[in-house]
């Protein structure tokens, strides 16, 4: 993995997001979900800050 590439992954909030709900790029993403995985670091997913989540 490339240090740009480690450094996009552990702060995704700095460039935006991909929403997990609209799929559409957000640029102030809130952290909405987490999966983990079991054969690497879990995934955070992101959403739009303006949509409500139940
Ligand atoms: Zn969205």
């Amino acid at each position: 993995m490339t240090r740009e590439a480690l450094a996009a992954e552990s702060a995704p909030a700095r460039r935006g997001a991909l929403c997990c709900r609209c799929k559409r790029w957000t640029y102030a993403p809130v952290e909405v979900g987490y999966i983990e995985r079991q054969s690497g670091p879990g995934v955070v997913l992101w959403g739009c800050p303006s949509q409500p989540w139940p």
